[in-house]
């Protein structure tokens, strides 16, 4: 087997997350991401929307990595439901639950 020195980041996080850039600090690495999602399935009522209602901004920590944080910072799209009758009027995207929304450690943690 032949070995590297380095690691593919990006086949830790869901397909739909592309890291930006990665930043080594003295106790954490920090990854920005961005989503490429374009369409989302409704929680409420399963519509598949394609409408971005806007982006927002997260900052969430991730399992640590060689004793150092890791530190997830999100560029990600909230979504508007195309259901007229749906409740659900913005969303925001979960990557499949890899991240919940009101949580700010991701489900692996
Ligand atoms: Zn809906």
């Amino acid at each position: 087997m032949e070995a590297t020195s380095s690691i593919d980041l990006a086949k830790f996080y869901p397909d739909d997350l592309v890291i930006l850039a990665v930043e080594e600090k003295v106790d954490s690495v920090i990854l920005y991401m961005q989503s490429k999602s374009t369409e989302f399935i409704c929680p409420c009522c399963n519509s598949v929307s394609h409408v971005h209602h806007g982006t927002y901004h997260r900052r969430v920590q991730n399992l640590p990595l060689f004793q150092k944080t890791v530190w997830l910072y999100l560029n990600a799209y909230q979504h508007t439901c195309e259901n007229p009758v749906c409740k659900v009027h913005s969303m925001v995207e979960t990557f499949h639950n890899f991240l919940h929304f009101k949580k700010r450690m991701t489900e692996r943690c």
